[in-house]
């Protein structure tokens, strides 16, 4: 709803809306769709509608029914996985679970396009700041270098990993973990790659996933370690002969205690750390944020928000988290990983879990089992 209606002595404002959403991702475009599905009125801001968001665009392929996404946009689909670690190496069929591999840049657009189809007002357009006043919050955006105000009911920041709206917040910062990515050119390549190991991502993995006409390349380094050397490394290993240059981005890293709302404002997806543990797969887990989110709206009941994720998705991640301190914690423990997929009956226990088909275990049940398999074996 356009307005120019002067509210008191300072505060005028240009549009009107019950949620204002900043990010045009695919948490922000996924809330904003169910929003407008449900009658909730809703702006979505993105400053860029070309940004390809640093990727390797990897997605559970259920997310086309889950979300009533066209499924022309996959770009490859993938039925096998390789996992290696420093001494060994297990192939996984993925024909029951396949993954599907997107191009951010037009999933992003298709998204967005889904959401204004839906009944979304979309602005191109950079969110500034945002003030709260008698029971709403007003946000500065600018449009075409010029400032425009947005009173709305609610605030989501679905910005990002360095979002801007969290910065205003009582917990500025969103934990996360430094990757180092690199796109090569003339390259293919019909299924994904996991390295582990102390060579190329110690207590990480690196990756390498078909990516239109390129190769996605990439790592994941915890703090104080020599990243150049190891993608160096990584990179001689898969792409020798190659001289792209690595690029760096972040990617949240999930704590329990991340916030989720305070006082009308809201943050989801990479903003708010929703990214699976271990895996890190963000598209997906940010898409199913957002419809709990979109839920609390609805009914507004903003406690909600929080309340329902944690039922939904704590125990999960958590589990990932654990899985991920034991199993990449050594050389020994890497291999062991790599040694349980190579037994059929593990593996498929394993993708289980991965698809959500089997209940996660608590911290003492996964310890338990592990050590359980570490001593038969
Ligand atoms: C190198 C790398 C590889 C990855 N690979 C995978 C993978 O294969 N599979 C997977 O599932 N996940 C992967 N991820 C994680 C995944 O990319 C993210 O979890 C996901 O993009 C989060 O979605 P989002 O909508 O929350 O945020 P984003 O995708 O970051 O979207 C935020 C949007 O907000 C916009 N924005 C930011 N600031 C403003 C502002 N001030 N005003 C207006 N708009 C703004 C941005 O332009 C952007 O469009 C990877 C991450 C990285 C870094």
């Amino acid at each position: 709803m356009h307005a120019n209606i002067v509210l008191g002595k300072f505060m005028t404002f240009d549009f009107e809306t019950c949620t204002l959403i900043v990010g045009g991702g695919p948490s922000g475009s996924t809330l904003a769709r169910k929003l407008s599905k449900n009658n909730i009125t809703n702006i979505l801001i993105e400053k860029n509608d070309n940004y390809d968001k640093p990727c390797g665009g990897g997605i559970k392929s259920i997310v086309y029914e889950e979300f009533d996404i066209p499924k022309e946009i996959e770009f490859r689909r993938i039925t096998k996985f390789d996992l290696f670690s420093p001494n060994k190496k297990v192939s996984v069929d993925l024909t029951r679970t396949p993954i599907s591999i997107v191009l951010r840049k037009d999933f992003d657009k298709l998204n967005r396009k889904l959401a204004q189809k839906a009944g979304t007002e979309l602005l191109f357009s950079r969110f500034l700041k945002f003030e709260r006043k008698d029971e709403f919050v007003y946000s500065y955006i600018k449009i075409d270098n010029e400032t425009k105000i947005i009173k709305s009911l609610y605030l989501v920041g679905a910005d990002g990993v360095t979002s801007t709206v969290r910065k205003q917040l009582t917990q500025p910062t969103q934990e996360k973990i430094l990757t180092i990515y690199s796109n090569i050119p003339n390259k293919d390549i019909d299924k994904c790659e996991f390295y582990f190991g102390e060579k190329f991502a110690p207590n990480e993995y690196a990756w390498v996933f078909p990516h239109g006409d390129k190769l996605s390349v990439g790592s994941v380094y915890k703090e104080g370690i020599d990243t150049e050397t190891l993608f160096k490394n990584f990179k001689n290993k898969v792409a020798p002969n190659d001289n792209t240059k690595g690029k760096g981005f972040y990617i949240p890293t999930w704590n329990k205690n991340s916030l989720l709302y305070e006082d009308k404002v809201f943050l989801l997806g990479d903003a708010a750390g929703q990214v699976l543990p271990f895996s890190y797969e963000g598209i997906y887990y940010v898409m199913k944020s957002a419809l709990v989110l979109a839920d609390a709206i609805i009914e507004n009941k903003p406690e909600n928000y929080e309340i329902n994720w944690n039922k939904k998705y704590k125990k999960r991640f958590k589990f990932f988290k654990t899985m991920q301190k034991i199993f990449l914690s050594s050389t020994f423990m890497t291999d062991k990983m790599i040694a349980f997929f190579q037994n059929e009956k593990l593996q498929q226990r394993g993708l289980q879990y991965w698809e959500g088909t089997a209940q996660p275990l608590s911290f003492i049940q996964t310890v338990l089992k592990i050590t359980k398999h570490l001593i038969k074996n």
